[in-house]
């Protein structure tokens, strides 16, 4: 029997720097630091994007913006999302569900957790109840826990239609 589903992974990481403010999942949440980053630096979006290319074995995020291009400075990584969603359209894919694990000690996702998965939601042309957002702490850990940094898991399901599968 043959399926048309493919499973993909991606994980992301960005250290954080003086600032007064994280964006996560297109949602900009004020903090007491912010992240280095070449672009907003979100790691929901990135961790997301790497799960989708990933699922569609079409390598990841660094091949399709390289930190090198002066076009993704301080980008917007919805952009990526929308992009990422589009390659993936055009091979004859659509998008399943994503389940997305944030590692922070801070800032808390609580009350953004909505508005996130509406962004990706909207950017993946799929109902809310198919993205998922988990948080968790690293309970004082490594350097999630010495608060350093944050980074997200991310995997993402997809499904090739019928009418598209080549043999
Ligand atoms: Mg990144």
């Amino acid at each position: 029997m043959t399926t048309g589903l493919r499973i993909g992974q991606g994980y992301d990481v960005h250290a954080f720097q003086p600032g007064d403010y994280v964006t996560l999942g297109g949602v900009r949440i004020p903090h007491s630091q912010g992240v280095r980053a070449h672009s907003d630096g979100d790691v929901v979006l990135h961790a997301l994007c790497d799960a989708l290319l990933g699922a569609a074995g079409l390598g990841d995020i660094g091949m399709h913006f390289p930190d090198t291009d002066p076009r993704w400075k301080g980008a917007d990584s919805r952009k990526f999302v929308r992009h990422a969603r589009s390659l993936l359209e055009q091979r004859g894919y659509s998008i399943v569900n994503v389940d997305l694990t944030v590692l922070a000690e801070a800032p808390r996702l609580g009350k953004h957790r909505d508005v996130m998965r509406a962004n990706i939601g909207e950017d993946l042309g799929i109902d809310v109840e198919r993205v998922n957002i988990k948080a968790t702490t690293s309970e004082g850990l490594g350097f999630i826990g010495h608060r350093e940094g944050l980074a997200c898991h991310a995997i993402a399901l997809i499904e090739r239609s019928a009418a598209i599968t080549p043999a």
